[in-house]
């Protein structure tokens, strides 16, 4: 137990009387969610409405002071955030809301972080295709008093890799519990939450989103991770989604990104599936500065051919082939339909990003 950081030795029981006042009829509490200048954080604020929003259109366009944030000069500061996505919120339950947004600059332009824009533009360009995505999220959790990985020995280091995976017992896994209460936290929001596991290396997990259509990927996972930090915060946790976080014999952290249009899931979609392989094949480089925020730079230390990983240089796919760039599960080989796992993206990836990378190089054809 760290006593140095407040959220560690704060008593949650007195907190819990103040949570269960009974909701006032006439007030929601609207959680705004956006993504900082970092292109990797959330950054969130809390507005009350006096009426109870049941579409994104409803909400109005707010604002917030961007050189605060890594986005803009103190002298010309605001900016502004266009709701797109609502979930319920699962930290103050009843008709209180999350609220996803696109972030605009003081000219109405989106935000150089703001990636949902130009991929919403795809996925509508894209629409008859269908495109789902399932993603497969990766993340490390840290004693929020040092930063070294939860559970681990301060002097050394826990067994190596092997009884963790998918492990059960106090020996073999470290911090069920945020898991867990992340899990259910998800389901209560709306969020496309698939199932999730314990991972190779001991303190990571993994939870899955998806199938998610377009733009309802990047949403539901950016609200995901929200929910993870603020969860982990809850327990005086750091969530980390650094790829590497321990160097040496341990795994690094992705987020795998199973994709699938109508044809690929259609009669004969492995054809479709190879087709699309062949054009991811040709546009390596371009996908790999697109999937982590350093434009490969975090992916080098993760994507080393090892550790179930192919390497940052060169594009390879194969089927059930975990050490490949892309893979083609198995069961899709014997189906002769599915969809594809791209294994490259990083665990920081924005998948706003990578979706409208996908589409743009499969099915629109056309680069930026
Ligand atoms: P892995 O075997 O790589 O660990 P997971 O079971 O963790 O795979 O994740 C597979 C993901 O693929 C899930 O999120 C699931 O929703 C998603 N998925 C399943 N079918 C499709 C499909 N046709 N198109 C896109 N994603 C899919
Ligand atoms: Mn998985
Ligand atoms: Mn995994
Ligand atoms: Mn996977």
């Amino acid at each position: 137990m760290n006593f140095g950081i407040p959220n560690t030795h704060m008593d949650k029981l007195v907190l819990q009387r103040y949570l269960d006042l009974k909701q006032t009829t006439d007030k929601v509490q609207c959680e705004y969610l956006w993504i900082d200048g970092t292109g990797e954080a959330v950054r969130t604020k809390c507005k009350t409405l006096d009426f109870d929003p049941k579409s994104p259109s409803e909400l109005p366009v707010w604002n917030y002071d961007g050189s605060s944030t890594f986005q803009a000069e103190g002298s010309n500061s605001d900016m502004y955030i266009t709701p797109r996505a609502i979930f319920r919120d699962p930290f103050r339950g009843g008709k209180n809301k999350l609220v996803m947004c696109d972030v605009f600059k003081y000219n109405k332009q989106p935000a150089e972080t703001n990636k949902r824009h130009s991929c919403n533009e795809v996925m509508e360009k894209a629409k008859d295709h269908h495109p789902w995505f399932g993603i497969e999220q990766e993340y490390t959790l840290l004693d929020a008093s040092d930063d070294h990985p939860l559970g681990w020995p301060k002097h050394g280091f826990p067994g190596p890799q092997g009884p963790y995976y998918c492990g059960v017992g106090a020996n073999r896994v470290y911090g069920r519990d945020i898991a867990e209460a992340h899990y259910k936290a998800c389901l209560y929001a709306g969020v496309k939450i698939a199932g999730c596991n314990a991972e190779v290396m001991p303190a990571q997990w993994e939870f899955q989103i998806g199938p998610c259509e377009g733009i309802e990927a990047g949403d539901h996972l950016w609200v995901a991770r929200y929910i993870l930090h603020r969860v982990a915060e809850d327990f005086g946790v750091v969530v980390t989604l650094d790829p590497k976080p321990v160097e040496g014999d341990w795994n690094g952290a992705g987020a795998h990104t199973n994709y699938s249009t109508e044809n690929m899931r259609g009669k004969n979609g492995i054809k479709h599936i190879e087709e699309a392989i062949e054009k991811l094949s040709n546009q390596h480089s371009k996908h790999i500065e697109a999937y982590d925020p350093r434009k490969g730079a975090d992916n080098k230390r993760r994507l080393t051919g090892r550790h179930e990983t192919s390497s940052i240089f060169d594009f390879s796919a194969g089927v059930a082939n975990r050490g490949a760039s892309v893979r083609i599960p198995r069961q899709v080989a014997e189906d002769g339909y599915g969809y594809l796992e791209d294994r490259r993206p990083s665990s920081n990836c924005d998948p706003y990003c990578v979706t409208e990378l996908l589409v743009r190089t499969t099915v629109i054809g056309s680069d930026k």
